[in-house]
């Protein structure tokens, strides 16, 4: 068996697959997000229970918000507070006694859409995360690409481009990270009511957005456009870089059904003349990306 483990700031699912991937049993339990022993002692649990219930030692891979360093697999940083600065996979090894494999949650999404999702079949796969925060992962031949220390596929915390911030007379702000700019303020769901915020001093969520943008509102348009160019603007400067075959989008906003189309048709101006603009596609298994990821790194 393998346990896919999804850990979130508020809870935590664990989904037991079987040899051929198939679904056997999934749970969910609350996150102890500010007790790291009480944490480690919940996934033991969960973990433990299972092998117990199914007669077997299970393998065990974990998605997790924040980054890890590639070598230690040091939890850098976290929203979930008592896990920053703790070796998370040392711990749970140590109490379980197996190896334990651990991946940041949009590297989890990445490898799951990668291998056996909207991606599949290409060599070079970027998954991207439009949620709360921006993420994303590199799958290049069938395995993750982490980098040197562990932050490759941060593409949230690159900046917007200077010429958008004059063209449309936009906001730079610093960010959590401490850097200034930070795509994410722009293209999370987060960002796109900061648009909002900003071209229309309304707080509006994407769904009130676009039911503007049905009822012929020019405003709404506008900003939507915006938010388009600067997620455009993002996307070639992953092309430029990576050159992938595929980017797959997931979270919240890649649920926006005009997104492609849209994203298609505006993507060449960004790009040098004569470059083919990348396919941008939809993730095929949504919310239960992140649990088939974290299985997907079990062995
Ligand atoms: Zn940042």
């Amino acid at each position: 068996m393998r346990y896919g483990l999804d850990i979130g700031g508020t809870k935590i699912e664990i989904v037991v697959f079987d040899r051929d991937f198939k679904v056997i049993d999934t749970a969910r339990v609350a996150t102890p997000s500010d007790n790291y022993p009480h944490f480690i002692q919940t996934i033991c649990q969960l973990v433990s229970q299972r092998d117990r219930q199914y007669s077997c030692i299970g393998s065990v891979g974990i998605g997790l918000p924040g980054v890890q360093e590639t070598d230690t697999s040091k939890q850098i940083s976290s929203n979930i507070p008592c896990l920053t600065g703790q070796y998370v996979a040392r711990d749970l090894e140590k109490e379980l006694k197996r190896k334990v494999n651990i991946d940041n949650d949009s590297r989890c999404f990445a490898l799951c859409e990668a291998l056996t999702g909207a991606g599949q079949g290409n060599g070079r796969v970027f998954a991207a995360v439009l949620g709360t925060g921006v993420g994303g992962g590199l799958v290049l031949d069938g395995k993750l690409y982490r980098g040197a220390s562990g932050i490759a596929g941060e593409w949230g915390h690159m900046p917007i481009s200077a010429h958008l911030v004059n063209q449309y007379g936009l906001f730079v702000k610093q960010c959590n990270c401490g850097l200034y700019g930070c795509l994410e303020h722009y293209i999370s769901g987060t960002g796109l009511s900061n648009l909002c915020q900003h071209f229309l001093e309304e707080d509006l969520q994407a769904e009130q957005l676009l039911q503007r943008i049905t009822d012929k509102d020019a405003q709404a348009l506008h900003v939507y456009q915006v938010f388009i160019d600067i997620l455009c603007s993002g996307f070639a400067n992953l092309q430029l870089t990576y050159d992938v075959d595929i980017i797959v989008l997931g979270g919240g906003l890649s649920n926006i059904k005009r997104l492609y189309a849209d994203l298609q048709q505006r993507l060449p101006h960004f790009l040098f003349k004569g470059i083919q603009a990348v396919s941008i596609v939809p993730a095929q298994f949504g919310d239960s990306s992140g649990v088939r990821g974290a299985a997907l790194l079990a062995n």
